[in-house]
């Protein structure tokens, strides 16, 4: 006898959002990351951005390095402006993504472009491999357009930013997708009472960040505004409570290497991120 049984994937733990301040001064919540010990392989930070003061998003980050990494920003609300010394400049507005590979070297700006409003938004930080951390850095804007939403099969609906989302109703290919970690990035909009199947490739490290209304896993409750990692396995069965969800899953194959890293630059190695700062110091970045 043969049988086909999919392990479905249950919560297993929480990191909780820590209110934080990062930049010149901008208040958010860091989850993954919060502390070296709260990385999920391959992912290093996540930031949820979600203010309606000014005050608390006005001085925006002014230019700053980043060395052996990619962010990934996905904004919600609000309207930020990228400018970056190998002279690109972007917009995002609301539903754009951002996809920044700064690998050996970029020096940039994230300023808001609002000085009233809400401002609502993420980013999260993805390793590279050792392999990559010395290619030349690139960049991506990903207008909402490029990621429509699809319909989920048990209601609701996908925003897939990377990655491959497969349903009964088809496969849906992200704006990014393949590369080493393999990086499944989907925005999970869900109505009442939805329960929605969503497979996530086994062994990929996978999150949830619930950032509206409730959710459920095999019964117990998802936190709001923390990262709910979860087991293993090859599908998540997620059911939407009494006012529907917003959520983020993220997943992506896990590099196992050492991570060593010293703000914005993450590297293997104690000696390469000596040779970071003395790269930047020098003025090697974006050569
Ligand atoms: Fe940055």
């Amino acid at each position: 006898m043969s049988t086909t049984t999919v392990v479905n994937r249950s919560l297993r733990q929480v990191i909780p959002g820590q209110p934080t301040s990062d930049g010149a001064g901008v208040k958010l919540s860091r989850s993954i990351g919060a502390a070296p010990g709260l990385r999920v392989d391959p992912f290093l930070m996540l930031d949820e951005f979600y203010t309606d003061q000014p005050s608390d998003y006005l001085a925006g980050f002014p230019a700053h390095p980043h060395r052996g990494f990619e962010t990934v920003t996905y904004m919600l609300d609000g309207h930020m402006q990228h400018k970056d010394n190998f002279g690109n400049t972007g917009d995002l507005a609301p539903g754009d993504v951002q996809w920044m590979t700064a690998a050996r070297g970029i020096i940039h700006s994230e300023m808001p472009q609002q000085t009233e409003g809400r401002m609502r938004g993420f980013q999260l930080w993805l390793n590279l491999p050792a392999a990559e951390k010395m290619k030349p850095a690139s960049y991506r804007d990903i207008p909402a357009a490029q990621m429509p939403f699809v319909a989920l099969d048990g209601g609701g609906q996908a925003r897939v930013i990377a990655g491959r989302l497969v349903q009964d109703s088809g496969v849906t290919t992200g704006a990014v997708s393949g590369g080493s970690t393999d990086p499944q990035y989907y925005d999970l909009h869900l109505p009442a009472g939805a329960e929605a199947r969503v497979p996530v490739p086994a062994g990929h490290n996978a999150f949830v960040y619930l950032y509206e209304g409730g959710a459920s896993v095999d019964g117990r409750a998802i936190a709001l505004r923390g990262a709910a990692l979860l087991s293993d396995g090859e599908t998540l069965v997620l059911r939407a409570g009494e006012s529907g969800a917003r959520l983020l899953l993220i997943a992506g194959k896990p590099l196992r290497e050492p991570v060593v890293q010293y703000g914005p630059f993450v590297m293997n190695t104690r000696e390469e991120i000596e040779q970071a700062l003395a790269d930047y110091q020098s003025g090697q970045f974006g050569r």
